[in-house]
C-alpha cells in the first residue's frame, strides 16, 4: 500500500509572517533571520511597486494617447498615429491620404475622423475632408 501523500514531510505548504506580511511558503525547516529578511524584502519590493502603479493610475492620458481610439477596439497604437495598424488600413485610401497630410487642417481631419468613429460610422465608410 502506498503512503498517504498529506503525510509527506517534504512537501508542506505553511504560511511564514514577513514584516506582518503573510507569505506562502513550500518546502521543510524552519526559515532562520536571513530567509526571513530576504522574504521582507521581495514583499517590501513587491508593495512598493504595487503603490508606484497605483499612483501611475491618473496618469490615463499617457495610456489614452497609446490606445486605438475606436470603441471596442483597445489595441495599441504608436504614437503619433491616430488608430492602430489594423483600423489604419481598413480606411478608405483617399481618407488614409487625406488624414496623412499635415496641414493646417489635419486636426480638424482628425476631429471628423475621431467623431465619425465614436458615432459607430464603420471605418471603411469613414469620410474626411481633402
Ligand atoms: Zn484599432
Amino acid at each position: 500500500m502506498p503512503e498517504h501523500h498529506d503525510s509527506d514531510p517534504t512537501d508542506t505548504c505553511r504560511i511564514v509572517d514577513a514584516n506582518g506580511t503573510p507569505i506562502r511558503v513550500h518546502g521543510t525547516g524552519d526559515l532562520d533571520d536571513t530567509d526571513r529578511a530576504m522574504l521582507g524584502e521581495i514583499v517590501a519590493a513587491a508593495q512598493r511597486r504595487h503603490e508606484q502603479e497605483q499612483e501611475q493610475q491618473p496618469v490615463t492620458v499617457e495610456q489614452a494617447a497609446r490606445t486605438c481610439p475606436r470603441p471596442g477596439c483597445g489595441r495599441r497604437k504608436a504614437a503619433g498615429h491616430y488608430l492602430c495598424t489594423g483600423c489604419w488600413w481598413r480606411l478608405p485610401r483617399h481618407a488614409r491620404l487625406a488624414l496623412s497630410r499635415k496641414d493646417e487642417r489635419a486636426v480638424r481631419r482628425l476631429a471628423d475622423l475621431l467623431d465619425q468613429i465614436r458615432m459607430g460610422v464603420p471605418l471603411h465608410k469613414v469620410r474626411v475632408q481633402p
